[in-house]
This record gives structure tokens, C-alpha cells and sequence, in this order.
């Protein structure tokens, strides 16, 4: 009912699974997280349809610059399966200009000498021919000053095959890292194992952010088994990240008193090199915060106040009434 409700309003954002994901991939609780649901079309009293405000930060087409060293390369649309809960769903999957411009964007990231870091994403680069993900590498590693490049990808999730030795080995020559995107244990199957150790055995680094989604991934047993599991194919859990605020993702969003018990539930009981920093993006543009106690946030509301880096002060919506658990953090 909910799904097909969903589907007739018009899903708020692209819709897409890969046949692999879909039947390989046996999880219950995973499906309302490619397939809409009806709370997907509301906007909640918080939520934005551009929670990180890279809009505001938009250097080329092609480019976010939001930190002074690091920026987002926004490679392709396209993604093999759409995630319900992407920051990005405003324009994943739907039509736009793209590498008949990366030009301007390889001059912006030449001209500008502070750029250390390039996060290449989209959508998922990975979707890109061997050859197209090349040319972008070739260009990158071309720029004296940029240092590290990243990918940001889930196709060793939704499309395992796609990791091929000859790309392996493309990965390696640029030495490029991957930051992969689990978020629950059951995506590790043999297929995506397989993956991930051609990607390790041919030397390419990886980590892993994993959304904390509500329902699915929330409990300290699902983590351990995911981040244990990233351990075994040489994937270390990088970033907890809280769900950020997008439009219709109410669904999706744990509170933050949650994730804070979560994390400190595996600090201490499992592996420190299986223990990723949980972190709020700060809506609005502020960064990565890692958060490790209530003591970092304050209640005005419906909403968690914070500090950023730079000591400017944040809002995560956190409303007291859609939680279960809903002790005030003061
Ligand atoms: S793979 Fe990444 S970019 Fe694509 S829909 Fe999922 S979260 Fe968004």
C-alpha cells in the first residue's frame, strides 16, 4: 500500500535497483531503503531538499567547494541503484550536462593550489566506462597539488560484477581510494567478498561510511556484524554518519541520543579499527562533526544545537515526538 501510494504520487527522487541487488541481497528491512514509501513524498517540518547546501558552494558545474582543501566532484548522475535516503536526491538519476564541462572544472581545481582532496562522486563514478573514469584520473593526477583522490561509490554493494581486475588495477595505478557505502551486514555476500578482496589484492584502499538508519542498521548487534564483516575484506568503517535531513527521509532518521549510545556501545567492546567515528553533517554546509557524548549538543525544541570546527553553531532536527526514546540531550 505504502509502496504503491508512493509510486503513484510520483516518487520525490529517481527510482532504480540492479537485478543483482534485488535478488541477491535478502533482507527485509533493506527494502524500503531502494524501493519509495509514502512518508518519501512529504516534506517534514526540518528537512531540506538540499541539507548540506552545496548548491551555495557550487564552484563549476561539475564542482562543490565547501572546505578550503578538499572538494566534490560531481563525475555523473547516474547511480545503479537509487538509495531512498540520499543527501543528493535532488539530482541523482535525473538528466543533466556532464563531461562536456569537466573542463571548467579541471581549470578551477589547477587554478586553485589549496585543493589537496578530490572526492569524485555523483551519483556513483563507478557506473563510468573504464576508459571515462581514466580520463578524469589521468586529469587528477595531472594537478601537482591534488594529493588524494577518492572515490565515493556502492557498487561493490549493488553491482559486484562491475569490480573487474582491470579495473583493480586502474584504481591502483592513480592510487585512488575507495569510500565505499554499506550499511548492513547482509549486503556482504559472496559476490560483493569477492569484490571487495580483488579490490584488496591488487592494493587499492578502501573504507566504508555507513548511514545509521532507523529500523535497519540501529542496533549494536547489526553494526558489530557490519563492521566486522567490512574488517574481513579489508574495508575499514570510516564514518557513522547520522541520517542527514533530506526531504521525505523522516523515516529513515534515528535520534541522535540513539546513535550517541550506539557508538559508545562498540567503543571498548568490539575492535578499535572496527569502530568508525560517528558524525552529523552539519545541515546547511557546516562539515563533518564527530559527535561522542551528549555533552557536544543542546536542545532548542525540535532541534539539536552544535558546534562545528570553526566554532559556529549548527541545527540537526531531532523532534522529541517521532522518537521512541525520547530523552531530552540538554
Ligand atoms: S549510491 Fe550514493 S549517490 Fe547513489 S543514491 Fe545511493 S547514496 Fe545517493
Amino acid at each position: 500500500m505504502s509502496e504503491s501510494y508512493a509510486m503513484e504520487q510520483g516518487a520525490s527522487f529517481s527510482i532504480g535497483i540492479t537485478p543483482y541487488y534485488s535478488q541477491h541481497v535478502e533482507h527485509p528491512a533493506l527494502r524500503k531503503t531502494i524501493i519509495p514509501q509514502e512518508t518519501e513524498c512529504r516534506l517534514n517540518p526540518g528537512e531540506w531538499t538540499d541539507p548540506l547546501g552545496e548548491e551555495n558552494h557550487r564552484a563549476t558545474p561539475h564542482l562543490i567547494h565547501t572546505y578550503p582543501d578538499k572538494v566534490l566532484f560531481l563525475a555523473t548522475p547516474f547511480c545503479s541503484t537509487y538509495c531512498r535516503y540520499c543527501t543528493r536526491s535532488r539530482m541523482v538519476g535525473k538528466p543533466q550536462e556532464y563531461r562536456s564541462t569537466y573542463e571548467e572544472t579541471y581549470k578551477y581545481i589547477e587554478q586553485h593550489s589549496e585543493i589537496r582532496d578530490v572526492l569524485i562522486s555523483g551519483g556513483d563514478p563507478l557506473t563510468l566506462s573504464d576508459a571515462a573514469l581514466e580520463d578524469i584520473l589521468i586529469r587528477l593526477r595531472g594537478i601537482s597539488h591534488v594529493n588524494i583522490i577518492r572515490i565515493g561509490s556502492k557498487v561493490p554493494a549493488v553491482l559486484p560484477m562491475r569490480i573487474t581486475p582491470a579495473l583493480a588495477k586502474l584504481l591502483r595505478r592513480y592510487r585512488v581510494w575507495l569510500s565505499l557505502h554499506f550499511i548492513h551486514e547482509a549486503e556482504l555476500t559472496e559476490e560483493t567478498r569477492f569484490a571487495c578482496n580483488l579490490l584488496s589484492e591488487h592494493g587499492v584502499s578502501m573504507i566504508s561510511q555507513t548511514v545509521l538508519l532507523k529500523d535497519i542498521n540501529d542496533s549494536s548487534a547489526a553494526l558489530t556484524q557490519l563492521f566486522y564483516g567490512l574488517i574481513q575484506v579489508d574495508v575499514k568503517p570510516y564514518y557513522l554518519l547520522q541520517c542527514d535531513p533530506v526531504k521525505g527521509s523522516a523515516h529513515f532518521r534515528t535520534s541522535v541520543k540513539k546513535g550517541i549510545e550506539l557508538i559508545r556501545s562498540l567503543h571498548g567492546n568490539i575492535s578499535g579499527l572496527a569502530v568508525p567515528q560517528y558524525v552529523i553533517d552539519a545541515p546547511g554546509g557546516g562539515g563533518k562533526v564527530p559527535i561522542i557524548h551528549s555533552s557536544q549538543l543542546k536542545r532548542e525544541g525540535d532541534d539539536l544545537l552544535f558546534e562545528n570546527h570553526e566554532g559556529k553553531i549548527y541545527r540537526y532536527p531531532d523532534p522529541l515526538k517521532a522518537h521512541q526514546d525520547n530523552e531530552v540531550v540538554s
